[in-house]
């Protein structure tokens, strides 16, 4: 089984490097910020105060994403493996998911994605999506042909609820006070973590970076 664990601070790129694992690899892509945001769009699993706390960019509660990342990996689809995305982001949430794969006997792979600090700005002021494919642009990095429309199906491009100036330095500050130490905590807990520079190179590169990686 392979568990890859795509960790980073928001805007490091990490949905788009596991969109990229799970299309090579044949492995489920597994997006807690994904998952929460479906339970909300529904209207089931989350309470009010889980999505008022996504809307402010801070953390939600371990519980409730322990249980949604439980369920996801107990499915048939994830027997062989899983990336990670968005998941461990705590201390306690880390210890979950050590002690999930231990009784699995199955070893975790860390990719560390490393970005300065004025690209991930960019990237997450910048950042637009689909509403209907889900293709991701950045109009400041990466911007569509015709202005906010998307290439592939000409739907006009939205921006994440939670990608405002506010909210975007509430998620900067809970991922340096709330997440950053779990890295110290796998590497001495003995996890393989592979640090990869993703500051300036294009999607396509970062990922041929992270399969070189993986493969020795
Ligand atoms: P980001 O771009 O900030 O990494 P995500 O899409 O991963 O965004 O997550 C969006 C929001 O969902 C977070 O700001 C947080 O409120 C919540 N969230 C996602 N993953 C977790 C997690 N592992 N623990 C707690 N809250 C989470």
């Amino acid at each position: 089984m392979k568990a890859i664990v795509l960790f980073g601070s928001p805007g490091s790129g990490k949905g788009t490097q596991a969109k990229l694992l799970t299309e090579c690899l044949g492995i489920p892509h597994v997006s807690t910020g994904e998952m929460l945001r479906e339970a909300v769009r529904s209207g089931r699993g989350v309470t009010p105060k889980t999505a008022a706390k996504m809307q402010a960019g801070i953390l939600v509660k371990d519980e409730v994403v322990e249980a949604l990342v439980e369920d996801r990996l107990s499915r048939p689809d994830a027997a062989n493996g899983f990336v990670l995305d968005g998941y461990p982001r705590t201390l306690a949430q880390a210890e979950h998911l050590t002690r999930w794969l231990e009784a699995r006997a199955t070893c975790e792979v860390v990719i560390h994605l490393q970005v300065d600090y004025n690209v991930i700005i960019a990237r997450l002021t910048g950042r637009r999506e689909c509403p209907r494919c889900g293709t991701p642009y950045n109009v400041l990095l990466r911007p569509p042909k015709v202005d906010e429309l998307c290439d592939l199906d000409g739907e006009k491009l939205v921006r994440r609820d939670d990608d405002n100036e506010d909210v975007i330095r509430a998620r900067l500050d809970a991922y340096e006070r709330q997440t950053r130490p779990v890295l110290e905590y796998l590497r001495t807990k003995g996890e393989r973590v592979i640090a990869v520079d993703a500051s300036n190179d294009p999607p396509e590169a970062v990922y041929q970076k992270i399969r070189r990686a993986l493969e020795n």
